[in-house]
């Protein structure tokens, strides 16, 4: 008995396993082909995750900078109240971290090699 990861959930489970009892994935009569299909799927769902993740942390640094805008006389010239403050710098932050996820996941080694050249 070893201990394998299961090709769709990527869970460590028992190679003795017919079905992976995380995802009920069937396993054992499982191809290459269809291994490959599933961790370009697991790919792909962490770039979309990471791309949401980046369209958050840019929203949340436009609400920041329109209610820094919109809470009074003179905007840019002063600070920006708290909860603005705060939205903004989640939003940089968030924003570059998420940047630096996708830039991970498409040149890192976790990237799958048959997608390697497709571009997006
Ligand atoms: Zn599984």
């Amino acid at each position: 008995m070893a201990i394998v990861n299961c090709p769709k959930c990527t869970k460590r489970i028992s190679s003795q396993h017919k079905v992976c009892p995380h995802c009920s994935l069937p396993l054992g009569d499982i191809s290459d082909e269809e291994r490959k299909r599933l961790e370009i799927e697991r790919w792909k769902d962490k770039v979309y995750r990471a791309t949401n993740f980046s369209y958050l942390a840019l929203t949340s640094l436009i609400v920041g900078v329109l209610w820094w805008w919109m809470s009074g006389a003179g905007a840019w010239v002063m600070p920006p109240p708290i909860p603005a403050f705060v939205l903004i710098v989640m939003g940089v932050i968030g924003y570059l971290v998420g940047r630096g996820w996708l830039l991970w996941l498409r040149i890192g080694p976790g990237r799958p090699d048959h997608v390697r050249k497709r571009r997006f």
